[in-house]
């Protein structure tokens, strides 16, 4: 995990962040940029809630992380005015600690629960009747003479987020009355938030000097504000305070990001994947192992971006290069050390 702790173009919160994060995390919907269809159908969810004077359905929102899945919620939590509690899956141990959290609730609140495919079964269990029913079973006692008691809760939102889709339970899953995909972000989408947060930290940067960090941020509002901020050092210290396109082009090069947002982590696992497996397909445990990293950071926080960009495909048999990876790389698109035309290629119908 040591590359994570110092990785600039991480999607993961860094301890830089922290507070940073909350200061530029927008409070309403109408300052929530992009992600239309999500806010759209939220927007309408939300009305609807309130003319009825009900509690909000509840939300799993899914997606990589540092695209605004946390931010969503607390805007929720506004835009109601209710309470939002954060905690996450595996914060709750044990089916008391849920119980516990749930029945401090007030009527309406909402109740965030990141990583949510990391609960435990025993504790999924009890949180089965209490999205359902609004109502928890405590057992009392053991052995024959144990009785089963119903607490009622007062009714509230669960939002869920995961950055895992596919590893949320089934029976979990089908108690979200809405589930929304957040996707990356446009590289205008991305100028728009940075240009509202350079306002927020008092920085003065033009349109171009904006558009240059927005390209190199992964589709990632958290990457793109943490790059912001290092470009303000950069032009701080070195030009005297303005952002421009050349003061941001001269920050990037020198803090090593690439003009795709890539930087040498992700060179590592493309190059890894390239030289030493011919263009694969190679298996994910073996890439995480040639960059000293687990397979979960690899699958979570590396490859999304490279599959969005289409430089890397997944595949049954393992990961694969794309001509679109060995160009990035400078490379010629099959010269293997095999001497094969091209890398091995997925097999089609498998890989659909
Ligand atoms: P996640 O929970 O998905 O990991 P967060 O909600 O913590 O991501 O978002 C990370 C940061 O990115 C937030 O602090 C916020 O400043 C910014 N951010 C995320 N989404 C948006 C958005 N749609 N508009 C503006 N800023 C955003």
């Amino acid at each position: 995990m040591e590359n994570m702790e110092e990785r600039l173009v991480s999607a993961v919160e860094q301890t830089e962040d922290t507070g940073v994060d909350r200061t530029l995390r927008p409070r309403r919907l109408a300052d929530y940029v992009g992600q239309t269809r999500v806010k759209e159908n939220l927007q309408i969810g939300i009305q609807a809630a309130r003319q009825r004077g009900e509690s909000l359905d509840h939300v799993l929102l899914y997606g990589p992380p540092g695209l605004g899945k946390t931010t969503l919620a607390h805007i929720i939590g506004n835009e109601l005015e209710v309470n939002v509690k954060i905690t996450s899956g595996p914060a709750i141990e044990r089916p008391g600690d849920l119980a516990a959290v749930l029945t401090s609730l007030n009527e309406g609140d909402i109740l965030f629960i990141d990583e949510v495919h990391r609960l435990s079964r025993v504790v999924e269990e009890v949180l089965y009747p209490a999205m359902e029913e609004f109502g928890i079973d405590l057992v009392m006692g053991k052995g024959p003479g144990a009785r089963s008691l119903r607490l009622n809760l007062k009714p509230f939102t669960l939002i869920g987020a995961t950055t895992r889709y596919a590893m949320v339970s089934a029976p979990l899953r089908d108690r979200f009355g809405m589930v929304h995909r957040l996707d990356f972000y446009k590289p205008e989408d991305l100028q728009q938030i940075i240009a509202r947060s350079s306002q927020i930290l008092n920085v003065e940067a033009d349109a171009e000097g904006l558009a240059e960090i927005a390209r190199r941020s992964r589709g990632t509002p958290r990457i793109a504000n943490r790059l912001l901020r290092r470009v303000r050092d950069h032009a701080q210290v070195l030009q005297g305070g303005a952002i421009s396109k050349e003061v941001a082009l001269e920050a990037l090069a020198r803090l090593e990001v690439d003009d795709l947002g890539l930087d040498q982590v992700d060179h590592q696992v493309l190059r890894a994947i390239v030289e030493k497996f011919d263009g694969g397909p190679v298996g994910l445990e073996t890439v995480a192992a040639s960059i000293s990293e687990d397979a979960d950071t690899v699958m979570d926080v590396y490859e999304p971006f490279l599959l969005q960009l289409g430089f890397l495909e997944r595949t049954p048999r393992g990961r694969v290069a794309t001509r679109l990876a060995y160009e990035h790389l400078g490379l010629k698109y099959g010269n293997t050390k095999k001497g094969v035309e091209s890398p091995q290629l997925p097999l089609d119908e498998e890989a659909q």
